[in-house]
């Protein structure tokens, strides 16, 4: 089977690692794909916006199964184009992928189908939104409407901030059209976990659950980042949470896209908040999470084409998870998430067979990888447990002592150890 994966970034670089362990995958494209795909993959030079060259670069190379990871694409219609063109693709429809594109959409089905989250109002007039946040007092959360890069949400402490937010992106349009419209909701207390599925329609199987460390630097201080390394399973979440998560959240969110008239089929990823009244709802991607993806799939004992093939065809796929825990941490181009430099010499890490690296923004030059983006590698392991596979990660990234180009987190799963090991 030829399958093409669309995006460049780590979570897609992940995917394609695990669909090269198939017997099944016979040739795999990556468009456009990042350096460190080329081991396994064939890269296509077409951007993931062109949707054009995609569906003819798929037809013209007997491509049998196409796999959409990040969110703009999704958005654009992709897979409409994809499926209208005839040919198999893995994701959701533009129709669906709302769910992700805007916050609002996804409040309502959650309000409408009474899927557990934080309470809110929509706004597009800034002097309803501001007596909103003075009525209900901080802490209170500001999100644009639409996707803005992970960049769209203020968690205010004092109420000046959440004004002033609403004020940026209603009035001075910070987001352009994404924030044209905003929700504002209440804060919820707690920690967060991720929880992917994958869909087809009402058929939900979820995976095991993982959490990211969105924050730029250690103690969870710094600016938000795409996520500074993951793990999973969770070793904190209490079983009754993770049940609570699937039968309550992803499968009445997959059903209520199903009643709306706009089935789902892919992977839908649930953002949680752990309250002291189970866990609630932050926020729902339509695919993939990154760095979540990362450090889940290398957990799974299947092999990744079938499930997904059966996935498609309706059919229950064989989900199995080794009982192993992976961490990875992600190491960034030092300035990041704000200006940085690119082109620097990035060091290859040759490990043992448990330690694994996935690259993100790399590319080749003639001395070897160099870098190309903000999150440059995630340096990962698989081991009987967070402690191990952490000490694994960390021995490794040694490497990068000293050099002033890069910077990693040194505290990732840190609180989880702690917490379950006193
Ligand atoms: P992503 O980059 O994952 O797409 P996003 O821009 O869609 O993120 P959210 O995930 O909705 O934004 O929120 C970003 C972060 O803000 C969350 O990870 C969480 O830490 C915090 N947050 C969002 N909503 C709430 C809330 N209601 N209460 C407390 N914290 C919140």
């Amino acid at each position: 089977m030829n399958i093409l994966v669309i995006g460049r970034g780590g979570r897609e670089h992940s995917l394609i690692q695990k669909l090269a362990e198939s017997k099944q995958a016979d040739k795999i494209f990556a468009a456009p794909g990042n350096a460190g795909m080329e081991e396994v993959a064939e890269r296509v030079a077409i951007p993931e916006t062109d949707q054009k060259k995609l569906v003819t670069f798929a037809k013209e190379n007997g491509v049998d199964l196409t796999i959409v990871g990040p969110e703009n694409p999704l958005l654009e219609g992709l897979v409409d184009i994809f499926q209208s063109a005839g040919l198999k693709v893995f994701g959701p429809t533009y129709a669906a992928a709302m769910i992700e594109g805007s916050k609002h959409f996804a409040k309502k089905i959650m309000a409408k189908y009474e899927i557990p989250t934080a309470d809110y109002q929509a706004f597009t007039n800034l002097e309803a939104a501001k007596a909103y946040i003075r009525e209900k007092g901080a802490p209170i959360v500001v999100k644009a409407d639409g996707l803005a890069a992970g960049k769209g949400v203020v968690v205010a402490e004092k109420v000046e901030e959440a004004l002033k937010a609403a004020e940026d992106m209603l009035e001075k349009g910070q987001f352009g059209e994404a924030s044209k419209e905003i929700v504002v909701e209440e804060f919820l207390q707690g920690e967060e976990f991720s929880l992917m599925a994958f869909v087809n329609g009402s058929n939900v199987y979820p995976m095991i659950p993982a959490k990211d460390h969105k924050r730029a630097f250690e103690g969870d201080h710094g600016p938000n980042t795409g996520g500074m390394g993951a793990f999973a399973p969770v070793p904190e979440l209490p079983e009754a949470d993770y049940q609570t998560a699937v039968n309550s959240i992803l499968q009445p969110a997959a059903d209520a896209l199903v009643k709306e008239g706009r089935p789902f089929t892919g992977i839908l990823y649930a953002g949680l908040i752990q309250t002291d009244r189970g866990p609630k709802v932050i926020e729902f991607n339509a695919r993939f999470g990154d760095p979540e993806t990362q450090v889940v799939l290398p957990l799974l004992e299947n092999d990744l084409v079938q499930v997904i093939v059966d996935v498609l065809n309706e059919k229950d796929p064989e989900l199995r998870w080794a009982d192993k825990t992976c961490a990875g941490v992600v190491v960034a181009s030092s300035g990041y998430p704000g200006g940085y430099e690119k082109g620097r010499p990035v060091p290859v890490i040759s490990g043992k067979t448990n330690v694994y690296t996935v690259h993100a923004g790399t590319e080749k030059s003639e001395h070897g990888y160099v870098s190309s983006g903000g999150r440059v590698l995630l340096v990962g392991a698989v081991e009987k447990s967070l402690p191990q596979a952490l000490e694994e990660v960390y021995e490794h990234l040694q490497m990068f002592e000293g050099n002033k180009d890069f910077y990693y987190r040194r505290d990732i799963g840190i609180s989880s150890i702690s917490s379950t090991h006193p």
